[in-house]
Formats: structure tokens, sequence, C-alpha cells
């Protein structure tokens, strides 16, 4: 039973997590599928892609299914993307482009969960939903509510915005990663720089996205590099047999006291971003 606990404790926390975020929301602050970034989007078409599924789960009644779908679902989020938007909550401004694209699909991913959960966690959706003043669904309670049919973009785009294989090298990243803090050249992902190696046919498909790269992997920079031109750079880092490569490196760059990144420097020892932001607020 210890599991069932734990894994309750895990979705009401997202849940809480995801009620403090949307926090200071309306509808007027709602980023466009333009303003978001592939990160945003990507989260976006896999939930509705999902809730393809957890629609079937319900029309068949397999509850059990639906509540292991949507339960793999909040781990998936919450160690991955709800964990890696936390720069862009805490520490760009408040209005910032960035920080409300993060915040709008926190807000739709709160709103479609609750409505997704609803019929396994009829008490907590409920209680969530009616302490939730952001929420802009007009259903009075989450057993009323339908769930929004989703814009276009979010099921209509023909290529992925981060496709499979980035998730797979970030696989490869997180080894790589654990490698390097074993070996203490970096003490933190947030201290490191990456270079991918991959091949020409594999590279738009990282250029597509590279504003997320950091994110998806979790560290201050991402370069993507193609294997072909820099094999030899690659060499000792491409494991047997592999068609890429991804080294580790302490960032050379200095740590920004603020929001522990290590991308440039501004004034006062701030990256540039934290330096304005601090300085808006003063
Ligand atoms: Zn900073």
């Amino acid at each position: 039973m210890k599991g069932v606990g734990d894994r309750y404790r895990q979705i009401r926390n997202t849940i809480r997590f995801l009620l403090g975020v949307s926090k200071g929301w309306s509808s007027e602050k709602e980023a466009t599928w333009f303003q978001m970034e592939p990160y945003d989007q990507w989260v976006l078409q896999t939930m509705v892609e999902r809730e393809e599924v957890w629609k079937k789960c319900i029309k068949r009644q397999d509850l059990h299914t639906l509540a292991e779908q949507l339960d793999r679902w909040v781990i998936e989020l919450s160690s991955g993307y709800l964990d890696r938007i936390k720069d862009r909550l805490y520490s760009e401004a408040e209005e910032s482009e960035r920080r409300l694209a993060a915040q709008t699909v926190c807000v739709h991913l709160l709103q479609r969960l609750l409505i997704s959960f609803s019929p396994i966690l009829p008490f907590t959706t409920e209680e969530a939903w009616q302490g939730w003043t952001e929420n802009p669904h007009i259903a009075l309670s989450v057993h009323l509510a339908t769930m929004p049919h989703p814009p276009s973009e979010w099921v209509n785009d023909p290529e992925r915005v981060i496709s499979a294989p980035i998730f797979e090298m970030a696989k490869h990243g997180r080894k790589a990663l654990e490698g390097a803090k074993e070996k203490g050249s970096i003490l933190r992902p947030l201290e490191a720089a990456l270079s991918i190696y991959v091949t020409e046919e594999k590279l738009p498909d990282f250029e597509r996205c590279t504003v997320s790269l950091p994110e998806v992997f979790g560290v201050s920079q991402v370069g993507v590099f193609p294997l072909e031109e820099w094999r030899e750079e690659a060499a000792p880092f491409a494991p047997p047999d592999a068609d890429w490569a991804l080294s580790v490196a302490l960032s050379e760059k200095g740590k920004c006291p603020r929001c522990w990144m290590r991308t440039s420097y501004g004034e006062d020892e701030l990256c540039e971003r934290c330096h304005t932001v601090v300085k808006s607020i003063d």
C-alpha cells in the first residue's frame, strides 16, 4: 500500500505546484503558440496525444489502466518539464514572455489533468478545482467540466517540435553528467556545458529546438556539432559503434549568484537576464 500512498502524494504535490504557478494568472496573459518555446509546445502536443489513450480507457471503463497512464505522465512531468521550467518561473521577470509561456502551459496542464483525474480522484480534483481562483474554465465543478478542444497547433504540427532522438540523447546526457559528478569535474548539472555531436541527418532536429536544449538536458549550456566535421574532437566521447558523441565540461562562464546558471556575466556578477530583472525591481 505504500506504493499507492507515494503515488497519491506525487499527484497531489504536482497539483499543488501547478496551483501555485497559476497564481496571478489571467487569460490576457495567455502566451500564443508562437511565443512558446519548443519544450512548452512539446508538452502540450504530448498531453493531447496521451488524452486520446485516456479517453479510450474511460470509454471501456478501464480505470486501472487510466490510473497507471496518468500516474506515469505525472512522474514524467514532475521529473522533467515541471522541474526544468523552475528557472523561468522563479528567475525571469514576472511578465516576461518566457515566464508567461511556461505559466500558460501550467494552467492548461492543471485544467486538463484535473479533468482527466476526476474519475479516479473525485475529491482531490474537486477540492483543487474549487480552490483554483484563476481557472479559466466556466464549469462550476470538475465533474461537470468537459475537456476543452485543443487548438489545432497542439495536434496538427506535422513535425514534432522535439523529436524522440533528442530525449534519447538526454538519457545519455544524464549518464554522462552522473559520471562527471562522480569524477568530481562538476558538482551539479547546472555547472555543465554539454557538447553533442550528431550526424548531418539528425542535426536539423536539434537545431529546430536549440533554445530548449538546456532545459531538456538540465544544464546551463548545450552546443550541437556535426559529427562528420568534428570527428577528431568527438572521438574520445563517442561510445563504440555509436553515431553520436557527448562530452561534459565545467562551463567556462561565471555562475550567477541569483539563478545559478552559467551563461554570461552582466554587471554585478549577475547574468545579463538577472541583472535586468533585479534592476527593474529596484
Ligand atoms: Zn542569473
